[in-house]
């Protein structure tokens, strides 16, 4: 076995990189045989404890708690011990896997706060956003994320969420609710109520940045002051209800105030394949261009801290498992998943394997699937980065872990979930 994995081991970029990963690999094993003592130790017992393992075969568990994952590295007692070592950390923020998406350093951060403006249900028709579909999981539980930033010089919002009269809706819109496709689970405040609530005053909320122009993300825009900037993504259909019959936004969406739209084509910057816009100039907020859910959808990178981000991932993608597993994520691990082909596990190439895919039926919400799964793809591998907490606006298994506003989120700790090692696959 020991041959095998040496021979598959990832060849390390410079001597400190081959001393991190062995240090990571000692780490895992020294875990792994303590656990299992007296039973033979094998690769099987490595991935079970180092991986979550997708229970395929039965299509209800899926283990992929990205929390679980990190878990492996700073949580051991022998890599805390390592890591009080400040000449480690002083390696791991040199050398952190963040840079090799392109990501310039800084020390400029900015704060991010979450609500959970609504819980919705998608009645019948979760082949809206995710595929395949489990007889019997015709319909889909999601939260409704909204983000407050705060910038030393700015204070704004990515995304609102609902309104809290969707009938007021443009009418395309508003026929979603009347006809039950969407239900809410109701009453529920507003975000504007929300941040007046937690004594934060809308007129110091200096923009509203929308990942795209859904219903579910724009709030209701008209209760905020004029003086709110709106910043959209240079390709939205910016057409209102009532000139335009059929679109599904109104005239109070956008009027009486500054909107501001973003052109990637002017960036200068690329992370992981995705055009990006330094939106301060100081490296603590960027706004990527991810295209395909619908025109104008954008996404955003927030330094945390100087060494970690969210990535506020707007609709990428709606359920978990259209992002995990994958071969990125088995570059955050130990081993390399190459160290097990041609060994007993035969079903190990399938545990990397992601588990859902953005919905590509006639009915889909993603204005185009397959641009879309390849903005996934590009945003999975920030999610496989243990210095990356992608945050999307629906993700239903952070619903009740996540902490909501006034918590300043940073990072989950693995032991926030604890007892939540699976999650439905619905
Ligand atoms: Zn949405």
């Amino acid at each position: 076995m020991f041959v095998g994995l040496v021979s598959e081991l990832p060849r390390p970029a410079s001597a400190l990189h081959l001393l991190f990963f062995l240090l990571t690999v000692w780490d895992c094993l020294f875990t792994v045989s303590a656990e299992f003592v007296g039973e033979q130790f094998s690769a099987s017992h490595v991935l079970v404890h180092c991986i979550p393992r997708p229970e395929i075969s039965t299509g209800h568990s899926i283990y992929l708690n990205k929390a679980r994952l990190a878990s492996v590295r700073p949580h051991q007692p022998s890599m805390r011990l390592l890591s009080s070592l400040s000449f480690l950390l002083v390696v791991r923020e040199t050398y952190a896997s963040w840079l090799d998406f392109g990501i310039p350093p800084s020390s400029e951060t900015v704060d991010v706060r979450v609500f959970n403006v609504a819980n919705g249900t998608v009645v019948n028709a979760a082949n809206t956003l995710i595929s395949p579909i489990l007889p019997g999981r015709e319909s889909i539980a999601v939260p409704i994320f909204a983000f407050l930033v705060e910038h030393k010089r700015s204070r704004f919002m990515f995304d609102l969420g609902f309104r809290t009269d969707p009938l007021n809706f443009a009418p395309s819109v508003a026929s979603l609710f009347t006809t039950g496709v969407i239900q809410l689970e109701e009453p529920f405040k507003g975000i504007t109520e929300l941040l007046q609530d937690g004594g934060i005053p809308l007129d110091s909320i200096d923009a509203v940045i929308w990942s795209h122009s859904h219903f579910d993300h724009i709030g209701d825009m008209s209760k905020f002051p004029n003086t709110t900037e709106l910043i959209i993504g240079s390709e939205t259909d910016t057409q209102t209800f009532p000139d335009f019959p059929n679109a599904t936004l109104q005239t109070s969406d956008l009027a009486g105030r500054q909107v501001t739209k973003i052109d990637f084509a002017a960036a200068n910057l690329t992370f992981s394949g995705l055009k990006a816009i330094d939106y301060f100039g100081d490296g603590s907020f960027y706004l990527l261009n991810t295209p395909g859910h619908l025109p104008g959808h954008m996404t955003a990178l927030a330094r945390v801290t100087p060494t970690s981000f969210i990535g506020l991932g707007g609709d990428t993608f709606h359920h978990v498992g259209e992002a995990r597993p994958r071969p990125s994520v088995s570059e955050e691990l130990p081993l390399s998943c190459a160290s097990f082909r041609g060994g007993k596990d035969v079903h190990i190439d399938r545990l990397f394997l992601q588990l859902l895919a953005v919905s590509d039926q006639p009915n889909s919400f993603y204005a185009d699937p397959v641009t879309s799964q390849v903005s996934l793809e590009k945003i999975a591998t920030f999610d496989a980065d243990p210095d990356i907490w992608v945050l999307v606006a629906h993700d239903m298994s952070l619903r009740d872990v996540i902490p909501y506003y006034p918590a300043y989120s940073e990072r989950l700790e693995s032991e926030q979930f604890e007892g939540e090692d699976s999650v439905e696959l619905c």
